[in-house]
């Protein structure tokens, strides 16, 4: 059975099942300040499991692209060493929310694995909570293990720890015991000579976990209690790589036709056999797997960067770059060559796969070029630091500093290291580490209260697109302190006329007004779990009392100019440069606008003139603003709105249209374009390879703009003596100064020339040598032409000459080729000497060598030293 079909089949059955087949979310989180990458297939469901909106539909199933490489899923050590732990993959889920719940769930679950997929019904084994004596006091799932022993004998149900039974979804929240599906695919004599279940959840390759079943029946309080659920949930995920393990009756996931291409097309390139050699098919495995993870995320729109999400990826990169570079001998980038063989493979379940085909090579082209060269460095510097280690232990310390200034790897030190007979102070490396974590942790480290419900019930509704004003009450409310921003108060109203940060656009600011009169103000608002959150720095004093809640209105317009006009900039760009212009990224500010996008050169002036004028002439053309809430998706696809890739978007949605431009938009907007009153570029360059960034302002940015440059022109003016003309006057300074420079230019020549023959009448012939040690007014660059074009005239020339420029002394020692190898001189040498008397040393050529010092007063004796020595020649 092909992936395609296993995947295909997982979904129909669901179908059948009544559940409304969704599709995977974006595998890089937007809006989420709690997670930087989809983990699990619950994560964009979450917000039903708090009972913050109500789902669709009751039952729903999807595949979902998930990445476990950071937070509280990271398996990035694993990959590669074995063969069923990968970064990113695909979690084949349903789901029930409030509706069906263990009994279904199981019969479903086994029905599926032995009716549809017909797994041997005898390599299938269970697992089932065994309850916990610790805080918690569970009980053990009866109502589970009931369930199972309905459909399988007793000593194929295994008991499980809290560690491996129970699963919780962070600190706080739902949470509930689970039933795990392993699966035992040893051959028969393996399995006669121990028995399966002896090796379930040991980390047997060949015995391994498919399916997940969680039952969400419990709430994780802030103090650690456990609350019931109201409604009970069904959650579960099974590894559809591991599926196709099983299903195509192969011993690793990497033997599946998910990965086979990929290997065949890095062994190709790389002239390396995935079989015997273990290091080299990790590092296959490796490659292959990251190269997953890399280019789905690119896809969502997450680049490799030095922070955040971006610079998870950018690590998940390297690993592939450095196994590739340590055992696979590939010097040169590779992995974007597999894109390819991702695309044909993956691309028809995921067409962002191929649409963003050439994007994807393009960046991880580049991001490979780059780090290859640091590894060229980094080795560069692992020698010096060698060769300057008085033991065979090199610092950790040191080796901390190479990897954290350099990104280079730590594994490669200590093999590099290995190779040449050293070691590594491991230890000392982990603890500099630890301290570097440890300060990140303690700034970042976010610490919530429970909240405190008031109202209970209370939907909460944005009217935010019609007013800026509401009377609101209070809904819930908890204290938060983190190091970064101190100690917060979150606010949940029943209504709210504040846009909370998402699509890119900053969330509103502004205050609550208490009936006193007493006002706090709203520093910020941002969605949680689909929650629109206001934060503010105290508490309202009456908090059951009603509030006049108002944003503020010139934050709001700034910021709604800025959003309207990257409409217009979108529409320019595409319209000026061609359709490959896709949004790769947005922010929206109050005080400017950010928009990335694909094109693969820079902008021209004119092009950028023409993107200008093109916003600017929609802006003076005063379109009006016109948006159609809640129509379906296809409806706004068909009108012509563009979805972005790595956005994720309900059955419903909200279009906004000025004229021609249509997007689907969440932001707040210009009521017509005319209040944005002008556009104006104040930057354009590139974020990486075929992505170029551009800055812009409006509305009163731009008269700000405007006014401080014309300041500037009023003080050039004044400068150039109130000229009408400053350009005329500039360039006739630049042209008056650029006579000036040839005439001094000249002026030096003619001494050079005068000094030049005024040292050679000095020359003194001493033991057959042309001997000078005189101090000049030159500096080293004069020094040097000088010595070189005296010393083409002599044979036998030794030509001392010092200067003072900056209270600092200079010698520079010119000796013939010939005396050099006659007399066996080297002006390097003579220079070391000479340095003691200015307090210096230099170094150089045996025929030209300079040194500096910070001692201009030795000059003298250095010119007598240098006489003495010619003197005592033979
Ligand atoms: P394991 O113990 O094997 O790491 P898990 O307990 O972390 O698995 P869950 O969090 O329950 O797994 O995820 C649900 C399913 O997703 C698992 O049963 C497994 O089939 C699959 N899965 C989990 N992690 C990975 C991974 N890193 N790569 C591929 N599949 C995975
Ligand atoms: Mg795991």
């Amino acid at each position: 059975m092909t992936s395609q079909e296993v995947r295909a089949q997982f979904l129909d059955f669901f179908k059948e099942k009544k559940h409304k087949i969704v599709s995977s979310a974006p595998m890089v989180m937007k809006d989420d300040p709690t997670l930087m990458f989809t983990n699990a297939g619950m994560n964009q469901f979450k917000e039903f499991f708090l009972g913050n909106s109500t789902p669709k539909s009751k039952r729903i199933s999807d595949s979902q692209k998930c990445l476990r490489v950071s937070g509280k899923h990271n398996d990035l050590e694993e990959v590669g060493k074995d063969t069923y732990h990968h970064t990113m993959f695909e979690m084949l889920g349903n789901w029930s929310f409030g509706d069906y719940f263990k009994k279904e769930a199981i019969q479903w679950a086994w029905e599926l694995l032995t009716e549809v997929y017909k797994i041997d019904k005898d390599s299938l084994y269970v697992s089932v909570f065994e309850g916990s004596d610790d805080a918690d006091n569970l009980e053990m799932d009866k109502e589970a293990f009931e369930l199972w022993k309905a459909i399988v004998p007793e000593d194929r149900i295994i008991m499980g720890n809290k560690k491996d039974n129970f699963w919780e979804m962070g600190d706080q929240g739902p949470c509930g015991p689970c039933s795990e599906i392993h699966v035992d695919i040893r051959s028969k004599e393996d399995k006669a000579k121990v028995s399966g279940a002896s090796l379930v959840n040991q980390d047997h390759p060949l015995v391994v976990e498919i399916w997940n079943l969680v039952f969400m029946q419990y709430n994780r309080k802030a103090n650690g209690a456990l609350e019931n659920l109201p409604e009970k949930h069904v959650d579960t995920g099974m590894g559809f790589e591991r599926l196709c393990m099983v299903l195509q009756n192969v011993k690793s996931n990497y033997d599946t036709d998910v990965f086979i291409p990929l290997i065949r097309e890095i062994e190709t390139i790389t002239g390396r056999k995935y079989e015997k050699d273990e290091e080299v098919n990790i590092a296959i495995r490796v490659v292959a797997d990251h190269v997953r993870a890399v280019a789905f995320s690119i896809a969502d729109g997450q680049l490799p960067s030095n922070t955040g999400a971006g610079y998870v990826i950018r690590r998940i990169l390297r690993r592939a770059i450095r196994y590739g570079f340590t055992f696979l001998g590939t010097k040169k980038p590779f992995i974007y060559r597999l894109v390819k063989v991702l695309g044909e493979t993956m691309g028809k379940a995921f067409s962002e796969l191929r649409e963003q085909h050439q994007l994807i090579e393009n960046v991880i082209k580049e991001e490979e070029n780059s780090f290859l060269s640091t590894l060229e460095q980094g080795l560069m510097l692992l020698d010096s630091v060698i060769k300057s280690s008085k033991n065979k232990t090199i610092n950790g310390q040191k080796a901390f500093e190479l990897y954290d200034t350099f990104g280079f790897p730590i594994d490669l030190t200590a093999l590099i290291l290995e190779e040449k007979g050293y070691q590594l102070d491991i230890e000392g490396f982990e603890k500099a580490l630890k301290v570097q974590k440890d300060r990140s942790r303690a700034a970042s480290e976010v610490s919530k209260e429970d909240w405190t419900i008031l109202l209970d019930d209370a939907e909460q509704e944005f009217i935010g697109y019609d007013s800026l004003e509401a009377d609101v009450k209070l809904v819930k409310y908890r204290k938060v302190s983190s190091k970064k921003e101190g100690e917060q108060f979150q606010l949940v109203f029943n209504l709210t006329p504040f846009y909370a940060e998402g699509g890119g656009q900053v969330g509103d600011k502004g205050y609550l007004e208490a009936a006193n009169g007493d006002v706090v103000y709203i520093i910020d608002t941002k969605k949680e779990n689909n929650e629109i959150v206001h934060f503010s720095e105290n508490l309202p004093k009456n908090i059951s009392g009603t509030f006049k809640a108002v944003v503020d209105k010139k934050q709001r317009w700034r910021t709604a100019s800025n959003h309207t006009a990257t409409h217009l900039l979108h529409q320019a760009l595409r319209e000026i440069l061609g359709t490959h212009v896709e949004q790769k990224g947005s922010a929206v500010h109050s005080k400017y606008l950010r928009f990335d996008f694909s094109h693969f050169s820079k902008l021209s002036v004119e092009e950028l003139r023409n993107v200008e004028s093109f916003v600017n002439a929609r802006i003076e053309g005063q379109l009006p603003f016109e948006e159609s809430r809640n129509i379906p998706i296809k409806e706004a696809m068909d009108q012509g709105a563009m979805a972005l890739f790595g956005e994720k978007y309900g059955d419903t949605v909200r279009t906004v249209r000025f004229g021609q431009s249509i997007e689907l938009c969440g932001g707040t907007h210009v009521k017509n374009t005319s209040d944005i009153w002008h556009f104006k570029i104040v930057s354009e360059g590139a974020v990486a390879a075929g992505i170029r960034r551009i800055e812009a302002i409006t509305s009163d940015a731009v008269k700000e703009f405007y006014f401080k440059n014309n300041r500037m022109l009023f003080e050039i003016r004044d400068l150039l003596n109130n000229t009408q003309d400053p350009v005329k006057a500039v360039t006739g300074l630049q042209e008056e100064n650029t006579a000036l420079k040839k005439q001094i230019e000249q002026l030096l020549k003619d001494k050079a020339k005068g000094l030049k023959s005024e040292l050679i009448s000095e020359l003194e012939e001493i033991n057959g040598i042309q001997f000078l040690a005189k101090k000049v007014d030159l500096d080293a660059n004069g020094i040097k032409d000088l010595a070189f074009e005296i010393g083409g005239q002599f044979s036998n020339l030794f030509l001392l000459l010092a200067a003072e420029n900056d209270g600092k002394a200079l010698l520079s020692c010119y000796i013939s080729k010939e005396l050099v190898s006659n007399r066996k001189l080297n002006a390097g040498n003579i220079v070391r000497e000479l340095g003691k008397y200015i307090q210096g040393g230099g170094g150089g050529q045996p025929f030209f060598a300079t040194a500096g010092g910070k001692n201009p007063s030795g000059i003298p004796d250095a010119l007598k030293k240098a006489t003495e020595m010619v003197n005592q020649m033979e």
